[in-house]
């Protein structure tokens, strides 16, 4: 067992990068992996076959990096006000600036940089969002929020509008102890999500990606049953009410980091959508030019004219 070095100065270096909230966590096998066997046998993962496909690099971050012995865990703001005008379409906050993977990926090298000066012969590999890899549990051994009963990490200082970078290093610093912490007898997302996606089984609180508005309208492919797509109500990308009710994303007097906008000039809106109807019609030249750099290009020209024209059909 290599000698755990401190992690201090590595922290103070990601604060400085700009990341909200950092920590570290040994890389070792994530604790939910056999819950995501059974979620995914359960065909909760729905069309998302990469999920399945991916299990044996989740097993132990070893896989993506030879030699892992941590894990940098970071999160990064991205909330902002959102005004919805009807007639609009109606787009997840994560999703209204630029490609997140690139800007968090850009800071993640920056701090392995800064690693591989320290400690030279390290080797460091950015992971955001893409891969294959259990961001959660992870940033939770880290010490960066509990599991909600939306299944979206929570910090109670600052909610949950934030993306989750990781960075798997050889280095072996200092694991930081699990966040403890839970929902109490709080049910607002569930109650509010309006296609019943959260459901308690095996003693825990599950998502059912094939009732989630989020999985719905950005990655199912062809038509979306009706009566699910009744509920999708107005949302064209995505979908974010099981967090706007969360009362640990409500802004706090006595809680300045809580529900405060991101000061990533990438994430902040960047364009002007066009009404629903003319998404609807959009032709394809402009699909491209509209959604170059943006994160919801990933629902494609034929998935974002579906959801436009439910939205309009749901009005
Ligand atoms: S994202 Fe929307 S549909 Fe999915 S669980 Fe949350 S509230 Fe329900
Ligand atoms: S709304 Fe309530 S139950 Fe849902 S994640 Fe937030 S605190 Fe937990």
């Amino acid at each position: 067992m290599p000698e755990r070095l401190p992690s201090e100065r590595l922290k103070e270096e990601a604060l400085a990068l700009g990341f909200q909230s950092v920590g570290v966590a040994a890389a070792d096998r994530p604790p939910h992996l056999d819950a995501y066997r059974q979620w995914v046998g359960k065909g909760y993962g729905a069309s998302m076959s990469y999920l399945t496909r991916h299990l044996p690099l989740k097993e132990h971050p070893g896989k993506l990096l030879e030699g892992a012995q941590s894990i940098v865990a970071v999160t990064l703001n991205y909330n902002q006000p959102v005004e919805h005008k009807p007639g609009s379409p109606r787009i997840a906050r994560y999703a209204l600036g630029r490609d997140y993977h690139k800007v968090l990926r850009n800071k993640l090298r920056k701090l392995a940089s800064w690693i591989r000066n320290e400690y030279p012969g390290s080797v460091c590999r950015p992971c955001v969002d893409s891969a294959p890899i259990f961001e959660r549990d992870f940033a939770n051994l880290a010490g960066l929020g509990f599991f909600g009963k939306n299944t979206m990490l929570i910090d109670p200082k600052r909610g949950s509008w934030f993306f989750i970078g990781l960075l798997l290093t050889t280095v072996a610093f200092e694991p930081d102890h699990p966040f403890e912490g839970g929902c109490g007898s709080c049910t607002k997302c569930i109650d509010a999500c309006p296609t019943g996606a959260i459901v308690y089984e095996d003693q825990r609180w599950q998502l059912d990606a094939r009732r989630c508005i989020s999985y719905l309208t950005i990655e199912h492919p062809g038509e979306i049953d009706a009566e699910l797509a009744s509920k999708v109500g107005e949302w064209t990308f995505g979908c974010d009410i099981c967090q706007e009710v969360c009362p640990f994303n409500q802004p706090r007097e006595n809680n300045p980091e809580r529900g405060v906008p991101t000061e990533e000039p990438d994430f902040k809106q960047l364009r002007t959508w066009p009404s629903l109807v003319e998404l609807s019609q959009i032709a394809i030249a402009d699909w491209d030019e509209l959604t170059r750099g943006s994160p919801v290009r990933r629902a494609g020209f034929d998935g974002i004219k579906r959801n436009a024209k439910i939205n309009i059909a749901n009005r």
